[in-house]
């Protein structure tokens, strides 16, 4: 269901007042599996709330208007749906009397505005409301409906709540969900990915693709509307299909989980990790999990970075690993900025080397990151973590 959300009142136009009703059902419509597709705002004035009203009828299948109600003369609201859906205004007797109590002994002239507030479309569904003396109404008119609630928000609320949902409930009936399923990828960047999946999300159709960018793990997260997870899985299949094909190599996991937490789903005995100069960013995300890692050795230090070269390296990992009697152990080495290499754009990258022992196979690469020193050990501990667990996964 497709539906547009209008404010009427001229201080929402002269700013006086902010449109908090809208975000309010926005977000009350959203949560109901209601598509909102547009919102707007028009003045208190007849001509342009049919003019409003026109444009929505013809592009929602449920118009929801909010003020306007009360007794003066720039009360409209009500006025202007009759008017455009040639539909006639009759009181609704409980509010009457109820407006007629409250006003007891009042003037003529004082009643006849209030009972203003009494008024509903003939054969419209009223909505009741508990906490002030307008009542709204849903009016279904060719093929689309309109509401009707009261500005202030107090009663606005409670009239959404307590029967504006409920019938909505009632007419959308069993419907489809949004549900989504999410790919995790890691050892390659953001913008490698969207190229790579540039056609598919072109061609989107029911399920939705979107790339979410993390440092040092990218996420797509599928989505779908469904009438049930099964239904969105059968769905999902075919885009995750074509997804792994495409970057199968970098997938890491198909829950919505960071490299530690899908490192932490497995058994790793004897296991160790080795920093230099990296503010022991891996073992506290390592150990920011509930792993069942026991034992875990951890050493962290700083040394001067020109100091490290590949040797270097390699023997300090093979001590650490000796040392503790280490079967598994990531090492990441964080050296001088890499002289070689400019980005096209200048800016210096930053040299590592990622060592890993997966069942007590040893191996080193060097790798340069890009970004502020932050970025660039955050890239390195997510690449070195994605390493491990790509070789660990494949011997286990
Ligand atoms: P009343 O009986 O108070 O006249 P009404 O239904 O005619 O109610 P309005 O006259 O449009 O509603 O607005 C009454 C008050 O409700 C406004 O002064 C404002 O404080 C609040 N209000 C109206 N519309 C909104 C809105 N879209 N978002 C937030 N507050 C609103
Ligand atoms: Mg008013």
């Amino acid at each position: 269901m497709k539906a547009e959300i209008i404010a009427v009142g001229t201080e929402i136009l002269l700013g006086q007042i902010v449109n908090t009703n809208a975000q309010y059902m926005a977000k009350e419509l959203a949560d109901l599996g209601v598509d909102v597709y547009f919102q707007g705002v028009v003045g208190d004035n007849m001509v342009r709330v049919k003019q409003a009203l026109q444009i929505a009828s013809e592009r929602s299948d449920l118009v929801v208007c909010c003020g306007g109600l009360g007794p003066t003369e720039d009360d409209l609201t009500k006025d202007a749906i009759a008017e455009f859906t040639e539909a006639k205004l009759v009181i609704d007797e409980d509010a009457q009397n109820k407006i007629l109590e409250l006003f007891k002994g009042g003037n003529d002239s004082l009643i006849a505005s209030n009972k203003r507030q009494a008024n509903t479309i003939e054969g419209s569904h009223l909505l009741k409301n508990a906490v002030g003396l307008a009542v709204g109404f849903v009016h279904k008119y060719q093929d689309t409906y309109y509401a009707v609630l009261p500005g202030p928000p107090r009663e606005m609320k409670v009239m959404f709540k307590r029967e504006l949902k409920p019938l909505l409930d009632n007419i959308l009936g069993t419907r489809k969900k949004l549900y989504s399923k999410y790919l995790k990828f890691g050892n390659i960047g953001e913008s490698a990915v969207e190229d790579t999946l540039k056609e598919l999300i072109a061609q989107q159709s029911n399920v939705s693709i979107a790339p979410y960018a993390g440092i040092g793990e990218i996420t797509i997260r599928l989505t779908v509307k469904a009438h049930s997870l099964e239904d969105a899985e059968k769905d999902f299949e075919g885009t995750a299909k074509q997804i792994r094909h495409l970057l199968g190599d970098y997938l890491y996991s198909e829950e919505n989980e960071s490299l530690e937490q899908a490192l932490s789903q497995h058994q790793i005995n004897d296991f160790g990790v080795y920093e230099i100069n990296t503010n022991a960013y891996l073992s506290n995300r390592i150990l920011s999990t509930d792993a069942p890692y026991e034992n875990l050795k951890v050493s962290t230090t700083r040394v001067e970075k020109k100091t490290i070269n590949e040797a270097l390296a390699a023997n300090q990992f093979a001590e650490f690993i000796e040392q503790n009697n280490l079967k598994n152990a990531i090492g990441v080495f964080h050296c001088q900025i890499s002289q070689a290499s400019l980005t096209p754009s200048g800016r210096p990258q930053k040299r590592f080397f990622i060592a890993l022992c997966v069942d007590g196979n040893v191996s080193l690469i060097e790798r340069t990151f890009i970004g502020d020193m932050q970025a660039v050990q955050i890239r390195a501990a997510k690449t070195a973590l994605f390493l491990f667990l790509k070789a660990f996964k494949e011997i286990s």
